[in-house]
């Protein structure tokens, strides 16, 4: 496993960028997988977007119920109309937070690493991350909710 070195700044065209949808598992997306959970440990994020890393995918990591969970073609099927209001930071813009509004629950689905479909509930915390880390995957960062 390698840890890779994560893309910072605001400007950079790979943050910016709508990914593209992963066509299938492979066994270089699966080692990819592995890379990104180093990454992400290492930094002590809560997630990670393969943008970040330098990979214009629609995947990335997200703590969850408690495990850090890779995502495959993540997509909010469904978002409550109840917000709420957080300071997040984020591991490509250092030193910089942002107070962030979004909905409190989502549904999310998303393919696992097996390419299976998975759907699941999240609430507070769990659907932030995870919507913050799909942001990535359509070229959001933070300072645009500013
Ligand atoms: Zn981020």
């Amino acid at each position: 496993m390698t840890v890779l070195p994560i893309i910072k700044g605001k400007d950079e065209d790979i943050l910016r960028a709508k990914a593209a949808k992963v066509p299938q598992v492979t066994k270089e997306i699966k080692k990819f997988i592995k890379d990104m959970h180093e990454t992400v440990e290492k930094a002590e994020g809560l997630g990670l977007a393969a943008p970040q890393i330098g990979q214009s995918l629609r995947l990335c990591l997200a703590n969850f119920n408690g495990k850090m969970t890779p995502l495959v073609n993540p997509e909010v099927i469904w978002s409550s109309e109840e917000t709420s209001t957080m300071e997040e930071g984020c591991l490509s813009l250092p030193k910089i937070n942002v107070d962030v509004t979004r909905p409190v629950e989502i549904m999310v689905r998303y393919e696992d690493i097996d390419g299976k479909e998975q759907e699941r509930q999240l609430h507070d915390l769990d659907a932030r991350v995870v919507q913050h880390e799909i942001d990535h995957l359509n070229g959001i960062l933070i300072i645009d909710y500013k």
